[in-house]
């Protein structure tokens, strides 16, 4: 098989088990995006994954946000940023189509002097830290609130949902929790926004290639999956 031909046969696989888990859980199809993890592949191989049924891409590292944009790679999908964002490098990734990574007052404010300097409104997504794990990136669940509420101030920021990635469990079924977990914040959030356009409550990001299917199941509206489209990945040393 061509590596299209591999792509596709991928993707087509991933669509049909993520149309099974939207049914299950009396969802339709079309409610949840597919966002191909990009990471560490060739802006060639992100231009075949780009004629395929996925929705749009997830890159998580600026320099390869920037360099297949520049290449053109991703037309005629969007692209997201996935990763930890610094604020050094703030200035390279606003202006793409949404930033699922903010995780800070921080952050949030640097993002929104730039969007604001450059006369746009940047779409992003809140992280959330689910498992409350020392060493990840996103926010604590219980600061979530005060982060929405700067957010909301902010006029060239939009909050569009939340992100997460939970705590890596070691037997299969136990991400389904955090899941919950994450679903039950998220349907807490659109509640206390309801009516204020400021804050939308849209967009729920959770999943990725070994637990889609449950993220699903627990309300998901985008999956982030790399492995399972593009296979392994190959770090360079
Ligand atoms: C790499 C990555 C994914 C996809 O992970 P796979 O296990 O390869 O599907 C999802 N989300 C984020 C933030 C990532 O960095």
């Amino acid at each position: 098989m061509t590596e299209q031909e591999t792509l596709r046969a991928n993707v087509e696989s991933i669509r049909a088990r993520m149309a099974d888990a939207a049914r299950a859980a009396g969802r339709r199809p079309d409610e949840v995006l597919l966002c191909a993890a990009s990471k560490t592949r060739s802006a060639e191989t992100v231009r075949l994954a780009a004629s395929l049924p996925i929705d749009l891409f997830g890159e998580n590292r600026v320099q390869e946000l920037v360099e297949k944009q520049a290449a053109n790679a991703y037309a005629p999908k969007p692209a997201h940023f996935i990763g930890h964002l610094q604020t050094n490098k703030v200035k390279q990734v606003v202006g793409c189509d949404l930033i699922q990574s903010v995780d800070s007052e921080h952050l949030l404010s640097k993002i929104a002097a730039e969007a604001q300097r450059r006369g746009l409104v940047q779409p992003i997504l809140l992280e959330v830290n689910i498992g409350g794990e020392e060493s990840k990136s996103g926010i604590e669940p219980g600061a979530l609130w005060a982060l929405l509420e700067a957010a909301a101030a902010q006029p060239s920021v939009q909050v569009q949902g939340l992100m997460t990635i939970p705590p890596v469990e070691e037997q299969p079924g136990e991400a389904r929790r955090w899941f919950a977990a994450m679903r039950r914040l998220f349907d807490e959030a659109a509640d206390r926004w309801k009516g204020d356009s400021r804050v939308r409550m849209e967009m729920l990001s959770m999943g990725m290639s070994g637990d889609f299917e449950q993220a699903i199941a627990e309300g998901a509206t985008l999956v982030r999956v790399g492995t399972a489209i593009f296979g392994p990945r190959v770090y360079k040393v």
